[in-house]
C-alpha cells in the first residue's frame, strides 16, 4: 500500500513539474523564434536599404539574402531539440527526486499507520485472554447439569472481577489514544504544583489507606504552566504503581523543585524494585516486569507507564526510572513549565 501511494505521489509530482517545464519550454521556443525572425527582418531591411542608397549597385549586383530560410528553419529545429533534451533531463531528475521526496512525505504517515496497527493487534491480544476465560467459565457452568446456585454466584463474582479489569484496560487504552494524537498538544494553564499533588493523592486515597502507606511530601510549592489534568493523570500513575509495588506500611516520598523554567518531580518508593535489564522496557506498551507478574492480582496491563511517558513527551520533558530490587524505585520527571 505504501509503495503504491509513493508511486502515485511521484506521478503527481512529476506531472506538475513537467507541466510547468513544458509550458516554460513553449514560451522559450516562441520568444526565441520571434527573436530570430525579428533579427532576420531587421538585418534584411538594413542591407536592402544600404543597397538602394548605393548608386554603384545595380540590380545585377544585388547581394544574396543574408539569411537562408533553411538556416532559420534549422535554428528553430535546434531549439526544439535542445528544449526536448532539457525536458528529458528535468523528467529524469524530477522523477528521481520526486520518488525520494514522496518517500519522505509519506514516512510519518507510514509510521503512524504501522503504530496504529501494532496498537490494535496488541490491544486485541490483551482483550482476548480475559474474554476467553470469561466465556469458558460460563460455558463450563452451563454444560454441567448439576450446577448449583452457589456455583453460579461464585462464577459471577469471579467474572465481575475480570470485567472490572477489562474496564480498566479499556479506560487505559482510551487514555493512551487520547495522549497519542499525532498533533497532540496540551492546553497549558497556570497552576500550583501543590494542587496537582493534592488531587492526585485524593485519587489514590483508598488504595493508600488499604495498604497503610504514608505519602510524604518534600516540595517547594510553585506555579507552573502545564496541563492540569494530564499532570494529575501522570502523578496518579506514578503513585498508583508505587503503592501497588510497595509492601504494607511503607513510605512513599514525592519531591518537587523548580529550577529556571524546569520542573523536577520525583516519586520514591521502598517497594519490590525493578531488575536492571527490565528498566529499559518498562515504558513500552503492555510491558510488565517479571516481579509484577509474579505478584498475582497486582498491577494492570503494562499501560500506565506508556501513558505517563506520552504525557511527559507532550510537555517536552523526560521521564526515567532508577531502581534496586527489593530496595525501591525512583521515577524522575523533568519538563519545561
Ligand atoms: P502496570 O499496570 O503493570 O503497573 P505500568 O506500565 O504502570 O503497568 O508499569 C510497567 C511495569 O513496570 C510494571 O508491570 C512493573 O513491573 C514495573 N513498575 C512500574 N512501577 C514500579 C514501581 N514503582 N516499583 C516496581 N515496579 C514498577
Amino acid at each position: 500500500m505504501f509503495k503504491t501511494a509513493r508511486i502515485k505521489l511521484t506521478v503527481w509530482y512529476l506531472l506538475i513539474i513537467m507541466l510547468v517545464s513544458l509550458m516554460f519550454s513553449l514560451t522559450i521556443y516562441k520568444v526565441l523564434s520571434n527573436e530570430i525572425e525579428r533579427f532576420e527582418r531587421a538585418q534584411r531591411f538594413r542591407i536592402e536599404k544600404q543597397w538602394q542608397e548605393n548608386q554603384f549597385f545595380d540590380e545585377a549586383n544585388r547581394p544574396p539574402p543574408l539569411f537562408n530560410p533553411e538556416l532559420i528553419k534549422e535554428s528553430k529545429q535546434r531549439i526544439i531539440i535542445d528544449l526536448a533534451f532539457i525536458n528529458l533531463i528535468i523528467f529524469i531528475v524530477a522523477g528521481g527526486s520526486g520518488y525520494f521526496l514522496s518517500g519522505k512525505t509519506l514516512k510519518p504517515i507510514k509510521e503512524m499507520v504501522d503504530e496504529q496497527n501494532r496498537f490494535i493487534s496488541d490491544a486485541s491480544h490483551e482483550l482476548r485472554t480475559p474474554l476467553t476465560s470469561l466465556k469458558t467459565a460460563m460455558e463450563v457452568y452451563l454444560r454441567n447439569n448439576n450446577s448449583t446456585l452457589d456455583e453460579a454466584k461464585e462464577i459471577i463474582s469471579e467474572n465481575i472481577g475480570e470485567v472490572n479489569r477489562l474496564q480498566v484496560l479499556s479506560d487505559q487504552l482510551l487514555q493512551l489514544t487520547q495522549y497519542q494524537k499525532p498533533n497532540g498538544q496540551v492546553k497549558r494553564e497556570k497552576i500550583l504544583i501543590s494542587t496537582i499533588i493534592k488531587e492526585a493523592k485524593q485519587k489514590v486515597k483508598s488504595i493508600t489507606k488499604a495498604k497503610q502507606i504514608i505519602i510524604k511530601e518534600n516540595i517547594t510549592d510553585c506555579e507552573i504552566q502545564a496541563d492540569k489534568y494530564s499532570l494529575i493523570d501522570l502523578l496518579v500513575i506514578l503513585l498508583d504503581n508505587a503503592i501497588k509495588y510497595s509492601p504494607k506500611k511503607s513510605q512513599i516520598i514525592i519531591s518537587v523543585r523548580k529550577e529556571d523554567s524546569y520542573l523536577y518531580l520525583k516519586v520514591i518508593d521502598q517497594g519490590i524494585g525493578i531488575a536492571k535489564d527490565e528498566l529499559s522496557h518498562i515504558f513500552d506498551r503492555f510491558y510488565r516486569a517479571d516481579n509484577a507478574r509474579q505478584k498475582n492480582g497486582v498491577g494492570g496491563y503494562g499501560l500506565g507507564l506508556s501513558i505517563a511517558k506520552k504525557i511527559v513527551e507532550l510537555h517536552h520533558g523526560l521521564i526515567e526510572a532508577e531502581s534496586k530490587v527489593n530496595k525501591g524505585t525512583t521515577f524522575s520527571v523533568k519538563f519545561q513549565v
